[in-house]
Formats: C-alpha cells, structure tokens, sequence
C-alpha cells in the first residue's frame, strides 16, 4: 500500500445532494421549513458545508483513527507514562448510569453511592501510600504536585516559617521544579551522581531551614530504587523539611513498600498511569494526593468524609478541609478516570496489586537483559519498573536515539520515552509494564537488534511505512507554515515538512 495516503478532509469527499439521513416530509412541514425562517436569522451567504453519506463519514472517521498507534493496537514501551492495557470492564462500569448521569452539582444526600466509592477510593489511595489524608481533587500528576506543594506552603504558613526552596534531583521529571516555581519556591537541582541515584553530599550542602520540600521520585526515572530514601527523609526532616514522592509511576513497588514508610511526607498518583485510566495526548488525567495526618487540614477540596446520622446510618458528605488552600479544580475531580481506577484496585484487591508490581519488575528486567548486549545501560543490570538505554555510543555511526525510535514505528511497535531523563545522553527509557507476554518483549528486543544492524541510511529517513514520514524539524522550526490558517491572525505551527507532495497545503 502507498505509504503516503492523501489526507482528504470531509470537505474533499463531498458529492452535492448527497446525505446521511432522510426526513419524511410531513416532519419536514411541521417543524418549518427553511423558507418560514424569518429573515433576521437568515445569513445572507450559504454554508459551504460538506454533503455525505453516513458510511463515508464512518469510512473517514474510523480510516483516521487507524492511522495512530495506541495500547490497543501496539506495544507501547513508553518508559515514565505508564501506558498500560486499559481493561474494557472499567469502562463499562465506570459508564454505568448513575456515574455518569450523576449531576454536577448535584446535593451529596442524591449522589450517596458515588460518593461512598469515592471515600473508599481515598481510603485506598491512603492505605497503599502509607499516607492516610487523600485528596482526589487534583486533575493530573502535575496538578497534584502543585496542589500538594501549596498544601506543604500552608502547614509552613501556620507555624510562622517562611521557606523558600524547593530541592530537586537532576533526574527529575519536569512538572516536579514547575509546580515548585508555580507556587513561589526558588528552585534547586542537585548535581547528577555517577550511579544514577541522589547525589547525597550534594543534597547535604543544599540542606539549610531555608528548604521547604525535597521532591523526589523513588523508584526513580532511571528505574532505580533510591535505597537511601530513608536518610534522605531523616536529613530533610531534621532541618525541619517536608519530602515530597513523586508517585506517578507506582508500578514498582505497589503492594511492596509505601512512601509513609520509607519517610515520605506527600504524595500524588497518576491514576491514569498505575490505575490504568487510558491517556494519551496529554489526557484525561487524575492526580489525587495522599499526605500525613498532619497536613491534611491544608488539602484543597472537596474531599468525601463518612458519619454517622442520628438513627445510626452512614451518610457521605463532601468537605472542605479546615484550613484548605482551595479549590484547585471544579467539583471533586477527574471521577471518570478516579472510578476507572477504583475498579483496577478493586479487581486485584492487595495480592494482586503486589502481583502487578512484581510481574512489571520482571518484563522490565527480562527486556532489560534482552538489549543490554546491544544497547549501553548506564546506570545497572537490574531495574524496577522501567530502565533508561543509551544510543550515545551509535553516534560514530550517525544513528541516534530519534532515528531508533522512528524506526520502530516501521515495524509495528511505538517508541519508548526518548531523551529523557536528561542526565543520561540519547536517552531510550523503557517501561514494558505488567501485562505484556515474553513472546511480545522477545519480539520488541529482536527488532531492536535487527534495527541496529541495518543501514543508518535507512534510520535516518524512518518512518517509511507510517501515513505521515519523518518531519524535517530542523526545517520547520526555521520555517513556520501560515498558509493553512483560515483565521484572520494567523498563529504559527511547526511545520511536518517531510510529508510528501500528496497532502493538501492545508497541513
Ligand atoms: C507523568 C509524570 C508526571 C506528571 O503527570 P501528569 O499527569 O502528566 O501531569 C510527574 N512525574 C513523573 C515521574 C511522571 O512520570
């Protein structure tokens, strides 16, 4: 098949007169037709407005779905995003009518049973952080560090200390020094360590009464369990510092150790990471917050609390904490994802969570063994969750990290996370999570090894079997496209230069 299918819009496909639907002409007569409206609500020039049949529409709708890859249809090795197989029973069950018809703004005594899964659902977040204060409001990870490093500034507010600065390792994900910039702290990154973990003396002459949270993410974006987490929590609690665990990726160590444990003091979850919400494309996502008791006055709002009334029986009701910082987002937060989560956790129960945990540990490490012939592993031969490769020593080659990824697509598999994190150079970070067979990841490694073996010529064109080919960045940056814009300013876009003469100019 052509690789570069035209890229028609419904426009394009348009046959005059044609239709989707027919309306029996008495309903035409009484609903009026379009010569009894009145003149003022007439425009004065006709829509130029696409004439199709039901069946091309689906035709073209469904044809442009096809052209993306997802977990349904691939393998998504997306090391840090967690992109697990999302079970087809949550969505019927998170799709059940009184979910989703629940109103809004609807009084906690009509959506009772909602809110009871909410309350178990914080419950639960609460019980596998070892951090029993949740909040589920926040609507993604980024939201819930933010949410939770304002709730840290309240509780140092109310003691009268004014502190200024949130330290970070260089292994960081990005959100973690934006939410700290976004809530007024000064942000410092702690120099990279040669072992991939946290560079301890570096942290030491960083620590003062100045610093309000250490962030830190454990198992880190390296893959590597921080196993100085405890100390690390001691030397920030003694200057009188919060510790902050980044828990978007959970998939390590759910079930096996909690961050309430090991000496964190707040917490987010991606929900639509380790609780399987789908996402993709920046969202939907869902981000809830476990903190110590301490905190937990401080958290935005609503949260669900449980009582009992006067003839005995258990009402929810929705709250704001006492001294709250707000409300950071509208109603309780993203419910579709928080439910499809609940079911995730529900369905497994503690064993099989642990399970989770210990059969994502496994294909990472099995993946890990199967490449680190043909791949460098910088920082080790074991991993947690996820490892990060480097294509750095395939340079002399001119092969890159982007050429190996690109290529991948060509043979039916999504590439991992590439350049990031940014301590290791021509990063691949890979992350096969729990649900993947061995004959899938054997099959991932021999492609990677044959794609290593071929030409870098062939590489640094890839993808050639893709609806759309290998933009030319450098190209595009340079020269931003206008000419599709219809709008009267014209805004620029990065141009996907290397698409060939069959697509329209309007892309
Ligand atoms: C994904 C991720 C985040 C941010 O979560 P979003 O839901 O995308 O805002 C933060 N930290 C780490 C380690 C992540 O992998």
């Amino acid at each position: 098949m052509e690789n570069q299918i035209a890229l028609q819009l419904l426009q394009d496909l348009s046959v005059p007169g044609r239709r989707a639907t027919a309306f029996p002409p008495e309903e035409l007569a009484e609903a009026g037709t379009s010569s009894q409206i009145p003149d003022e609500h007439r425009a004065d020039h006709t829509l130029s407005l696409p004439e199709l049949s039901e069946g091309d529409i689906v035709r073209h709708y469904v044809s442009l779905s096809q052209r993306n890859m997802s977990v349904d249809t691939h393998f998504y090795p997306l090391g840090s995003c967690t992109m697990k197989y999302n079970p087809k029973r949550h969505e019927r069950w998170a799709g059940m009518n009184g979910f989703i018809n629940a109103h809004p703004y609807a009084e906690a005594g009509d959506i009772q049973g909602l809110l009871a899964v909410l309350y178990e659902m914080q419950e639960m977040l609460g019980e596998i952080a070892g951090l029993p204060s949740v909040s589920l409001h926040p609507a993604a990870g980024a939201q819930g560090e933010f949410a939770a490093i304002l709730t840290a500034s309240a509780y140092f507010a109310s003691k009268g200390e004014d502190r200024k600065t949130v330290v970070f390792p260089a292994s960081a994900h990005g959100t973690n020094p934006a939410s700290a910039a976004m809530a007024g702290y000064k942000c410092v990154q702690l120099k990279p360590s040669s072992t991939g973990l946290v560079n301890l003396d570096d942290l030491k002459q960083h620590l003062s009464e100045e610093v309000a949270v250490f962030m830190i993410t454990n198992p880190n974006t390296i893959g590597l369990f921080e196993k100085d987490i405890q100390k690390i929590s001691e030397m920030l609690h003694d200057v009188g510092g919060l510790v902050y665990i980044d828990g978007a990726n959970m998939n390590a160590i759910l079930g096996k150790t909690r961050p309430g444990d090991f000496g964190g003091d707040m917490m987010h979850y991606n929900v639509h990471k380790t609780f399987t919400g789908p996402h993709g494309a920046g969202g939907p996502g869902s981000g809830p917050i476990a903190v110590r008791d301490f905190l937990g006055d401080y958290l935005p709002g609503p949260i669900v609390t449980r009582e009992t009334d006067a003839h005995g029986k258990t009402v929810y009701k929705m709250s704001k904490p006492p001294k709250s910082v707000g409300q950071l987002r509208s109603f309780i937060g993203n419910i579709g994802i928080l439910l499809r989560g609940y079911f995730y956790i529900r369905t497994l129960g503690g064993v099989g969570l642990r399970e989770v945990s210990e059969h994502a540990v496994l294909n990472a490490n099995y993946l890990l063994s199967q490449l680190k012939d043909v791949l460098d592993v910088p920082n080790g031969d074991r991993c947690m969750h996820e490892f990060v490769a480097s294509a750095a020593s395939l340079k002399k080659k001119g092969v890159t990290a982007m050429d190996i990824a690109k290529r991948l697509l060509d043979y039916g598999f999504h590439a991992p996370t590439v350049y990031f994190p940014l301590v290791i150079p021509e990063a691949m970070m890979m992350e096969p999570t729990e649900t993947e067979s061995k004959l899938t990841l054997d099959r991932f490694a021999d492609t990677i090894k044959n794609i290593l073996a071929e030409d870098p010529e062939t590489l640094r064109a890839a993808p050639h079997t893709t609806p759309v080919t290998r933009p030319d960045e450098v190209k595009a940056a340079r020269e931003p496209v206008l000419s599709y814009c219809p709008c009267p300013t014209p805004f620029e876009v990065e141009a996907p230069t290397g698409v060939k003469e069959s697509v329209p100019s309007y892309i």
